[in-house]
């Protein structure tokens, strides 16, 4: 049995002298705090040159680089926002914050993408934005959401909190929608344990980013003010210098991570009943994880038995990934928000509305991904050996299987 690197700690992560010399510099200099401080701006700098993108800010996780995008946005109460039932909760709370109802489009069963189809009949008089996932590093298929997004004048954020330099018909995910979402998570390809950042070209999305992540206080205006409800999600100077030193190491982690992980596609293709990650010259995957998709039927066992005999070889996947749809998570099913007030839900300001219910049946796409989906864990320290220990393993479980 063999041990594979793992993103949990030093056997998977590239964490080292780059970080510990600009670390010791912050701490040198006594400035902790990014208002004075020089790292978090030269970090989003970088990573806007790097990226391609006209701005990024910094925030203090994932979470808050969403919660920072809808603030942009500003929806009214009540309004709805579209997102998918297979993704991070921190992808989907922060809707609820800002006091928007979260409205879940299908997912294509293959993908676990949301697509255009599945987005468009969700569409009502109150959507007021769209938050595209690339799910694993896998780009949604965005030419026809941007077709929508410009057909009813709906903005598209883009969580790209798995999906780093990944692209999709030669553009980098991020850069697509009018936002894009990042975390800097322990587990993510590139990390500061907690952290994330928020990237637009646009400039009036920009300032407001900017404001939201710092209490709203106009700084460098003539006459600041606090001009709008906004919280803190200020990245601190440590974040700042450890994103740096992770940002000049995070091009190698995605080549490292494609290019073992276009290795195991080679060595399983063409088994009956397994459905690959496709990545083509026109969707750039970038492998946060490597999601297998099993025909259960043809295999006569689920993905927990899979799983199962994964695991007594030593390899730890994820069955279902989430388990369960985000809507079926006692938050939304039973609308757990604000008191008792079940809002924005029964938002006076949303009377007359459709009541939003969350039913399985509208979640075919939904429902069979989850039943088929195997997340395999993927690392940019994988060898080939280890992809051939993985191969190996699975075909050994097939085997088992009778298969
Ligand atoms: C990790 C992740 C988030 C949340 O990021 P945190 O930094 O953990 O808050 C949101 N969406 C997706 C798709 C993620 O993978």
């Amino acid at each position: 049995m063999i041990k594979l690197p793992e993103d949990g700690n030093i056997t998977g992560r590239d964490i080292g002298e780059a970080e510990m010399t600009l670390l010791k510099q912050v701490i040198e200099s006594g400035t902790l705090n990014a208002t004075k401080g020089t790292m978090v701006k030269k970090f989003t700098k970088t990573f806007a040159e790097t990226y391609g993108v006209a701005h990024c800010h910094a925030t203090t996780s994932g979470t808050a680089s969403i919660h920072t995008a809808l603030a942009v946005v500003n929806p009214e109460p009540g309004d709805e926002v579209i997102s998918t039932p297979i993704t991070d909760m921190g992808g989907i709370t922060p809707i609820l914050y800002q006091n928007a109802v979260p409205v879940f489009a299908d997912v294509d069963p293959y993908t676990l993408n949301i697509t255009a189809d599945t987005i468009e009949p969700r569409l009502t008089k109150r959507t007021k934005a769209i938050i595209v996932v690339h799910l694993f590093g896998k780009p949604a298929d965005m030419d026809p959401i941007m077709a929508l997004s410009r057909k009813y004048n709906i903005p598209v954020i883009e969580d790209c909190c798995q999906a780093y330099f990944a692209e999709y018909k030669g553009r980098k995910v991020g850069t697509i929608g009018h936002i894009g979402c990042f975390s800097l998570q322990q587990g993510k390809h590139m990390t500061t344990g907690e952290g994330g950042m928020v990237v637009t070209n646009d400039p009036d999305m920009e300032r407001r980013a900017r404001l939201f992540i710092d209490k709203a206080w106009g700084y460098g205006d003539p006459r600041p003010d606090h001009y709008f409800l906004a919280l803190n999600y200020r990245m601190t100077e440590f974040q700042g210098a450890v994103a740096y030193a992770q940002l000049g190491k995070v091009r190698k982690v995605v080549e490292n991570r494609r290019r073992t992980a276009l290795k195991l596609t080679d060595m399983l293709k063409g088994i009956k009943g397994l459905y690959l990650p496709e990545s083509t010259p026109d969707s750039v995957h970038v492998y946060w994880k490597y999601p297998l998709i099993i025909d259960t039927d043809h295999f006569g066992h689920d993905v927990m038995e899979f799983s199962a005999e994964l695991k007594s070889k030593g390899i730890f996947s994820a069955p279902r990934y989430i388990q369960k749809p985000a809507f079926m998570c006692e938050v939304l099913r039973d609308k757990r928000t604000y008191g008792r007030s079940n809002c924005p839900y029964d938002c006076p300001k949303r009377d007359g509305e459709k009541e939003i219910v969350y039913d399985t049946k509208s979640y075919p796409g939904t429902m069979k991904a989850l039943e088929h989906v195997l997340v395999l864990p993927w690392n940019e320290f994988y060898t080939d050996e280890h992809v051939g220990y993985i191969a190996q393993s699975i075909k050994d479980v097939i085997k088992g299987f009778g298969k």
